[in-house]
Parts: C-alpha cells; sequence; structure tokens
C-alpha cells in the first residue's frame, strides 16, 4: 500500500492556523490525496523537529511564526525570493533528498490587497508595523510595488532599523519609533504585521494615523486580526481587511509547488469565512486595541 504524503505546518503558536482546514479543502477540491497537520514546535526545537518530519518520509511544510528566519537556515537550498529575504515560509523536499526554501508572503499579500482588497500600492505612503520574519518580506514587496514612502515601526526599534537598514532604499524607506507613532503623518496604507493579536496582547495606536482614504491590512486571521481591524474601523479608516486572503494565496502557492493544480481560491476563501474562521467559544478573545 503507497503512504499518503504527509505535509505539515509548524510554528509556535500554532493554534489558531487554519492552514490543516485549507490544504483539506483544496485536497477536496483537487482530488489529491494528502494527510496535512499542524505541530507546535518551539525556538529550541524547530530545526531537530522539522528535520525529524522529512527524515520520516515529509513532503512539505509551510512554516509560520516565529521560525521564518530558522526555516531558512534549515534548508539545503532556495528560490531567489528567499535568498534575498533571508526568510521562508514554505519547505519542500526534493527528489534528491534537499530541503528546499521558498517565501511567497509578499506574493501572496499583494496579490490579496490588489484582487480582494482592490488597493494598489503604487505610489501610497505605508507604514508597517512590525520586523519580523513576515514584516520582512512585506517591506520588499511594498518597494517592489513602488510605494512612494515606507515606515517601518517595531516593538523592538532596533529591528525597525535593521529592517529598514537591509531594504537599501533610504530614498524611500524611513522608521519610527513605536512610542513616537503620534508624531507622524497620516498613511495611505497601514500593514498591521505584529503577532500581538495571537498572542493575546495589546497597545495602543494613534488614530492620527489616519486620514479619510486610509487603508488598513491586517496579516492575522479570525480573532486575532480583530483588535486591529476594529481599532481601524473606529479610527476613521476607509476600509479594513483580515489576512485570510493573504493565507488563501500562500496556500494555494504551497499546494500548487506540491500538488502540481491550482485550487479554486475564492471557494475555499468563501468556505473558511463561512465556517471555522470563528474561534471556538472557550478561545480568549484578545482585548481591544485602545484608540489613542
Ligand atoms: P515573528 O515572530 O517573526 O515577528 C513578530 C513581530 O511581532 C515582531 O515584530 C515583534 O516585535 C512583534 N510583536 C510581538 N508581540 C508584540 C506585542 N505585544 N506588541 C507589539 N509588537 C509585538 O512573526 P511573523 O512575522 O512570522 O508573523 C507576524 C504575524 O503575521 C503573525 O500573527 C502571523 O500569524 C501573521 N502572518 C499571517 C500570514 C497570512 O498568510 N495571513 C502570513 C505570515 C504571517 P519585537 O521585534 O519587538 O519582538
Amino acid at each position: 500500500m503507497t503512504a499518503v504524503p504527509r505535509y505539515a505546518v509548524f510554528g509556535h503558536p500554532i493554534a489558531h492556523s487554519l492552514s490543516p482546514r485549507l490544504h483539506a479543502i483544496f485536497a477536496a477540491q483537487t482530488g489529491a490525496t494528502l494527510e496535512y497537520t499542524a505541530t507546535d514546535a518551539t525556538p529550541e526545537a524547530f530545526a531537530d523537529v522539522v528535520r525529524g518530519f522529512f527524515d520520516l518520509g515529509g513532503r512539505g511544510a509551510n512554516v509560520t511564526l516565529p521560525h521564518k528566519a530558522a526555516a531558512f537556515a534549515l534548508a539545503d537550498v532556495c528560490t531567489d525570493p528567499a535568498r534575498r529575504l533571508g526568510v521562508a515560509n514554505v519547505l519542500t523536499l526534493l527528489p534528491d533528498g534537499r530541503i528546499e526554501a521558498d517565501s511567497n508572503d509578499g506574493a501572496g499579500m499583494l496579490a490579496d490587497l490588489r484582487g480582494r482588497c482592490d488597493f494598489d500600492p503604487r505610489d501610497c505612503e505605508a507604514l508597517l508595523l512590525g520586523a519580523g520574519g513576515a514584516a520582512r518580506a512585506i517591506a520588499f514587496a511594498l518597494l517592489d510595488a513602488d510605494v512612494r514612502k515606507l515606515v517601518v515601526a517595531n516593538r523592538t526599534f532596533e529591528r525597525a532599523q535593521a529592517l529598514a537598514g537591509a531594504l537599501d532604499d533610504s530614498a524611500r524607506t524611513g522608521v519610527s519609533r513605536w512610542e513616537a507613532l503620534d508624531q507622524c503623518d497620516a498613511f495611505d496604507l497601514i500593514v498591521h504585521a505584529t503577532s500581538a493579536g495571537v498572542q493575546h496582547a495589546t497597545f495602543a495606536l494613534p488614530t492620527s494615523l489616519v486620514h479619510a482614504r486610509t487603508v488598513a491590512y491586517d496579516l492575522s486571521y479570525g480573532a486575532a486580526a480583530r483588535p486591529f481591524v476594529d481599532w481601524a474601523r473606529g479610527a476613521g479608516c476607509a476600509a479594513a481587511f483580515d489576512g485570510l486572503g493573504m493565507l488563501v494565496e500562500t496556500a494555494a502557492a504551497s499546494f500548487e509547488r506540491w500538488h502540481g493544480v491550482r485550487p479554486d481560491l475564492d471557494a475555499a476563501l468563501r468556505s473558511l469565512r463561512d465556517g471555522s474562521v470563528h474561534p471556538p467559544a472557550a478561545a480568549p478573545r484578545p482585548p481591544s486595541f485602545r484608540r489613542g
């Protein structure tokens, strides 16, 4: 009997992840046979757990917070986007046994922003909140998409500085201390790329970051996105989106890489929105962002 091909998502925490459900939807759509599980791996254990997964026949893995730099580091080869960023959210077992790292977060977010949110970031002034693995991919993608200006703000200021430095485009990039966000002008686009939501943490944002045409985008989804999305709507943003569309875009790209077939993204997104996006009744709801 042929073993069912195994795939997985690794993160810490991981309970919020809809990736197993999404890959099951894609498998049902396309007739692919697969097993897809979610594994909580601490930073200390991550490399051993992932290597063990591939040693025991795993074919591919998605990687989420906080492991994107570690995923890039453990791979044997990498695609051009992953090499440029130094982070990866997709690991694939190649036919010769090597592990390939890829990054599709930036492309997935842009596809969702342009396609479903109907927002073209070209020539806009953008604020990026966060400087972790996902924020890094988003920063490069927004510059590639020709934003006029990108300001990076992060709880740990040194990481914002390091990310801005890596972008190597001082004419278009700036940094702000988190505590000094109230001294910034309003932005056309605000992207929330911190993990505060999934960690049930909260922080304050000044409403002066918003003007009447500001679009807000949270990479998180489900309950984790509610505080920022609620803040954005309350602060007067023209529109506020969660990252579920981005998740579908990036998962579909992984699925196509592994199974050679493109699933129906909009049908999968509808299915997620109708079903399991809402947290179970017992799950704690993160406290709301305060209005500044
Ligand atoms: P990382 O762990 O690499 O980075 C976490 C970031 O969040 C850091 O900038 C960190 O700041 C910041 N942060 C953590 N806690 C707080 C807090 N309490 N207040 C303010 N800032 C905080 O995570 P990733 O970059 O991989 O992921 C970030 C988020 O994006 C996650 O919620 C993840 O689920 C989501 N995501 C969604 C995707 C999708 O497809 N929709 C794809 C990728 C990510 P510091 O440097 O100070 O520690």
